[in-house]
């Protein structure tokens, strides 16, 4: 989400003449992105900003000053705080804020005095009545995969889990104006459509008859929209996991067949400790309802290790999950207490060698499920979407359905050029932990050499 919000603020500057450039070096203006959920990504803003602090001062004399925005979920629950510890930068405002953005540059530019730049520090960290959607302007393109926010925010409350505090309380976007910003996206190029939000699957916006819409009813919706190829939505709980949703992966072909649906533990006592509101048995159940309805889908998680209290029994119930469920991949995380949290309060605290001793073996048993998983496309033709640059010239890198990270050789540039947006049918030629590789099957019926398309 930080990705889609970091392109919405470029939306949102370009008016006001700003552009990207490469480095921070050619910067007017350098807003740092953060990430609050575990104490690893706050700390790293702090780093992040002492460098900037250091091009701040070099920035050459007749240059004007550059301003210093820390944005995201970092400078929500730091504010005033971050200001005092780095009176340096100008702006800290939080995710529900950045529409106000053009108003808080002009009024950091009027502020800021000399060359050293030291402006008096704006702070936006208010949770506005208005929704920022409603001020943004349309999303410019994104390339041939896009990212589109339809709910932000949590009402759940997990006891580990900051993002209730951060990004504030659940708000879905309504169906019209969502579908109008996929086609938008579609416009500019987009074939693919990842759907945003916190938890996704709690999306409930209003419909344009009145009522509301549940995500399943929005993504057959998406489905009709010419030139869209592909569907993905994440992140989802367990809980929003609805028995329509379940069965469109069943039912809706552009629905791709990859789910991220994180479970954290596979143990009923640390899910409750969690508030995770249902069992590992209500989990696999889901799975199962996913298999039936979309039998080849891809599964991944995310797992936490060592919450408080988790004994070694709760650990090895995670791992008979993982054993029982079989991930295409997974994200896993030591637990980290953030403040103001439930969890952050609670005994038993696990040591830290152990949680790195469970995390280690967590991540081996995951990856030995991945390699598998990846095995088992060697020699089979599935259709990529090229959405990247690869290493040579001659190399394009994309997505299967299936997630998997895919790179591909062409024979000349013109053929990879012609590849590169498109979705191509490639033959697999090996599997690697973490990609697959990959040669085009050439269409026959072509008169030049086209790599076959779907
Ligand atoms: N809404 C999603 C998760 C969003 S946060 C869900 O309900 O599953 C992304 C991931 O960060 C979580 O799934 C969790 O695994 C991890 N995470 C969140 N808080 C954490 C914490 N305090 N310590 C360690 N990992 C955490
Ligand atoms: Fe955090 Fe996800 Fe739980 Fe919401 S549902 S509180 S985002 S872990």
């Amino acid at each position: 989400m930080n990705v889609y919000d970091a392109a919405r603020m470029s939306d949102v500057l370009a008016p006001l003449g700003y552009r990207h450039v490469e480095t921070p070096q050619d910067a007017d203006l350098v807003i740092l992105n953060t990430c609050h959920i575990r104490e690893k990504a706050a700390e790293k803003v702090y780093s992040e900003l002492g460098r900037l602090r250091d091009l701040k001062q070099d920035r050459a004399e007749g240059k004007a000053p550059m301003m210093i925005g820390v944005a995201g979920c970092v400078a929500q629950a730091e504010g005033a705080e971050m200001v005092r510890r780095a009176p340096y930068v100008d702006l800290v405002f939080g995710p529900q804020t950045y529409h106000r953005l053009p108003e808080m540059v002009a009024r950091a530019t009027r502020e800021t005095s000399g060359l050293s730049g030291a402006g008096r520090g704006i702070i936006d960290t208010n949770f506005p009545v208005e929704q920022k959607f409603d001020f943004l302007p349309e999303a410019a393109s994104q390339g041939p995969s896009a990212f589109l926010t339809i709910q932000e925010g949590c009402d759940r409350f997990c006891a580990f889990c900051v993002v209730p505090y951060t990004r504030g309380a659940e708000y879905s976007r309504p169906v019209a104006e969502v579908l109008a910003e996929a086609r938008q996206l579609v416009c500019g190029g987009a074939r693919e459509i990842t759907l945003l939000g916190q938890n996704v699957n709690a999306y409930h916006g209003e419909s344009p008859s009145g009522g509301e819409w549940r995500l399943a009813a929005l993504v057959a919706e998406l489905a009709g929209i010419a030139g869209l190829e592909r569907i993905r939505y994440t992140t989802s709980h367990p809980r929003d996991m609805t028995r329509d949703l379940i069965t469109a992966h069943g039912e809706i072909d552009t629905l791709m067949p990859y789910l991220h649906l994180p479970v954290q533990s596979g143990s009923d006592d640390i899910l409750r400790a969690m508030n995770r509101q249902h069992t590992a048995h209500d989990y696999l159940n889901i799975i199962d309802g996913l298999r039936a309805a979309r039998p080849d889908i891809a599964l991944s998680s995310d797992f936490i290790v060592g919450h408080p209290g988790e004994t070694d029994a709760d650990f090895e119930a995670t791992m008979g999950l993982i054993r029982k469920v079989g991930y295409a991949q997974a994200y896993s995380f030591k637990y980290s207490p953030r403040p103001g949290t439930p969890a952050a309060a609670m005994e038993d605290a696990v040591p830290e060698d152990v949680k790195s001793e469970r995390l280690a073996r967590l991540q081996s048993l995951i990856n030995e499920q991945q390699v598998l998983f990846n095995e088992t496309f060697v020699g089979r033709t599935i259709p990529v979407l090229l959405d990247r640059l690869g290493r040579s010239d001659t190399q394009r890198a994309g997505r299967s359905p299936w997630m998997h990270s895919v790179h591909v050789d062409f024979d000349t540039l013109a053929a990879a050029t012609r590849a590169f947006g498109r979705t191509v049918e490639l033959q697999i030629l090996s599997a690697h932990p973490n990609s697959l590789a990959a040669t085009p099957v050439w269409d026959a019926g072509a008169t030049l050499q086209e790599p076959a398309t779907v």
